[in-house]
């Protein structure tokens, strides 16, 4: 079944409706997010079923995945990072243009699980800024689209003005991005 959007908080009369450009502009990015799966091991394979008919991400406006950094909004980071991949994943969210959003999906991409091995990256948060952290090993599909639906908080309720914000700028330096 399609899933109806609700309309951002405002004053509705007879015939009209006013909110704000902020609430307009969250409520369409939230509802058309283009993730770029970035999958390198298992839980790739649960944003498979994720994608399935049954679990069906396009009922959040997510079906359109994207392989090109320059046409994606959300970067997924799904398994195992090595250490080697780290200045890979930065720079597919370096080519991301703004805003663009990111999940740590499953024990490995946020922590580096059960791998706590010279070899591997113990969380990509080491590279790269995350929003949301989606725990388990491997998580279900039910949890992956929890992710996302945190995700779709997140934007709906981001303030236009943040990615200019000097707090913002200084996340960013704080990972050598500019
Ligand atoms: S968290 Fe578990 S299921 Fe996911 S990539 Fe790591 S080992 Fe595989």
């Amino acid at each position: 079944m399609a899933n109806v959007v609700d309309a951002p908080d405002g004053y509705a009369g007879s015939g009209f409706f006013a909110t704000s450009f902020d609430k307009i502009i969250g409520m369409a990015r939230a509802n058309s997010i283009w993730p770029l799966p970035f999958a390198t091991s298992c839980c790739g394979i649960e944003f498979m079923a994720t994608m399935s008919p049954h679990y069906d991400l396009a009922r959040f406006g997510s079906e359109r995945l994207s392989f090109s950094p320059r046409q994606a909004d959300l970067l997924m980071v799904m398994g195992t990072i090595a250490k080697k991949m780290g200045p890979i994943v930065k720079q597919v969210y370096e080519q991301m243009a703004e805003p663009r959003w990111v999940i740590a999906v499953g024990a490995c991409a946020s922590s580096g699980g059960i791998f706590d091995t010279y070899s591997v990256l113990q969380g990509i948060d080491k590279v790269v800024p995350v929003d949301v952290y989606v725990p388990g090993c491997p998580p279900r599909p039910e949890q992956i689209i929890d992710g996302i639906c945190k995700i779709q908080e997140l934007i709906k309720n981001e303030p236009m003005r943040r990615r200019n914000s000097p707090e913002y700028q200084a996340l960013l330096e704080s990972y050598n991005i500019h």
